[in-house]
């Protein structure tokens, strides 16, 4: 089932997400319904908060970049209870757009090398260095969690260059090709 996505400005986005246990309710059904709605939505990863549930699962799903990285043919993870225990100092920038903020693309700062935490979906505990564009998915997806979107890491200077997009974002005024949740509440 396709759900909508929440955009910029409802306050889910903005709330430090809970962990989970394997009794949450239909878990399976929910991870399925967030592979589904980011495929349709053509997104390559997708955080809770971004369905409206202030949860810690993220999907990712890279198997559209196998063409440029042939590593991440297939590569479609679940990460449940996900959390960042180390970064390195050394940092990149890239671009970053976001499901829950279209039309908006700036570049970002952030550590090169992350040390993860996390269950899969079977619930066994991860914990490993990652690097890379996986280290890029992995901290802007894992900042939902954390009541973050990428704008908030963006120099005041963007900020201000984007600063009527955000705002007709948050009330909801925005084309999009996917279903999005546009009312505050
Ligand atoms: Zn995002």
């Amino acid at each position: 089932m396709i759900l909508p996505i929440y955009l910029y400005g409802q306050p889910v986005l903005k709330k430090v997400s809970e962990d989970i246990t394997p009794e949450y309710p239909s878990l399976k059904e929910l991870i399925e319904n967030m592979f589904e709605t980011m495929e349709h939505a053509e997104g390559i990863g997708l955080a809770a908060p971004q369905i409206g549930l202030a949860i810690r699962l993220v999907v990712v799903d890279l198997d559209v970049l196998a063409e440029d990285y042939p590593e991440f043919k297939d590569f479609r993870r679940v990460y449940i209870n996900a959390h960042i225990l180390e970064t390195s100092d050394e940092t990149e920038s890239m671009e970053e757009g976001c499901l829950s903020l279209p039309g908006v693309h700036e570049k970002v700062t952030r550590p090169s090398r992350i040390l993860v935490k996390y269950l899969d979906e079977n619930f066994v505990e991860h914990e490993e260095w990652v690097d890379g564009f996986l280290a890029r998915v992995m901290q802007h997806e894992f900042d939902h969690l954390e009541g973050k979107v990428f704008s908030d890491r963006i120099s005041p200077l963007r900020r201000q260059m984007n600063k009527n997009r955000l705002a007709n974002l948050a009330k909801g005024q925005v084309q999009c090709t996917y279903k999005v949740k546009r009312v505050l509440r």
